[in-house]
């Protein structure tokens, strides 16, 4: 593959984002982590009061689970908040040792990071020359190098070889993931614009899509680690986030009393069982703490 027509297209088109005018680790792991599952003009906002809230690891390992629930209000899948808290309490043990970790191998060690993101710590922040594949990597990479329309995880092993191939040796290897995701949000979408590609005529998949041979799946399969109550329409993350805004504004509710409050069709006598799971789970978690018969924000 040749990247070079990427790269000139980067050039114009790249976007500014805050977290790549920074080799800092850890404002790189807070956007890595914040969108894991968040869009990115959302998570803009929530980036800048943060850090601001948090300038540092050491800032972070301070705080109380309560302290980063509320900072994290409105972001959604809060256990990223916690994840996030105890990562930076590792970092600022490791650091007074002088372990902190620099390479892929040595982030992946740390719990709450998997391999994407420890190759892109490595990659954006040590200038490390690791391949970051996420769902965005993956759909470009896999298109263009192996010619499958929707790749899966289970292609990652495979891309991952393919790109090797050709990957940079030099500094740009660390820009191209940039390029790369830049490409996946403004053209190769679930439904490409390859017409407008500068890979198009390097890309495996793009004769099928320009051809209209591709059919484009309606609806994204299902979150498979999702749990969701077959008379509710909506995930139990839905119904999790809204007792967590609930809390953040009293903290102690009745647990009796607190479907009635974030669920306008809570019955008391179905849907008991199933709210006292989801307490209960939350507070397995570390997102909640159930005393006596209230539930309360964590200390
Ligand atoms: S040519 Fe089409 S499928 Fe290939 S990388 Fe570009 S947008 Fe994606």
């Amino acid at each position: 593959m040749n990247w070079a027509p990427l790269f000139r297209w980067y050039e114009r088109e790249q976007r500014d984002l805050p977290w790549r005018r920074t080799r800092d680790p850890y404002r790189i792991l807070v956007s890595e982590i914040m969108l894991q599952q968040t869009q990115v003009s959302r998570v803009l906002e929530f980036y800048r009061r943060w850090l601001k809230r948090f300038p540092t690891w050491r800032a972070l390992a301070r705080a109380s689970n309560t302290d980063v629930i509320h900072a994290w209000a409105g972001l959604g899948y809060n256990r990223r908040a916690l994840v996030l808290r105890d990562i930076a309490k590792r970092i600022t043990e490791l650091r007074t040792k002088n372990l902190e970790p620099r390479t892929s191998r040595e982030w992946i060690k740390l719990k709450g990071i998997g391999p994407y993101t420890a190759n892109a710590l490595a990659c954006f922040a040590f200038r490390e020359h690791t391949i970051p594949i996420d769902t965005n990597i993956r759909r470009v990479l896999g298109r263009s190098l192996l010619g499958k329309t929707f790749p899966t995880l289970a292609d990652d092993a495979r891309i991952e070889r393919a790109a090797l191939k050709t990957w940079p040796t030099d500094d740009r290897a660390c820009d191209l993931p940039q390029a790369l995701f830049d490409l996946a949000v403004a053209v190769c979408t679930k439904s490409p614009a390859c017409a407008a590609c500068p890979m198009k005529s390097q890309c495996k998949a793009a004769p099928k899509f320009l051809g209209g041979r591709v059919r484009i799946p309606k609806r994204s399969i299902k979150k498979s680690n999702e749990t969701k109550h077959r008379n509710k329409p909506f995930p139990d993350r839905i119904y999790r986030g809204r007792i967590l805004a609930e809390l953040r504004k009293q903290n102690g509710i009745l647990i009796a009393k607190i479907g009635s409050c974030i669920d306008p069709a809570y019955d008391s006598k179905r849907d008991a069982d199933w709210m006292r799971a989801m307490i209960e789970r939350m507070s397995k978690d570390g997102l909640a703490r159930i005393s006596g018969r209230y539930v309360r924000l964590p200390r």
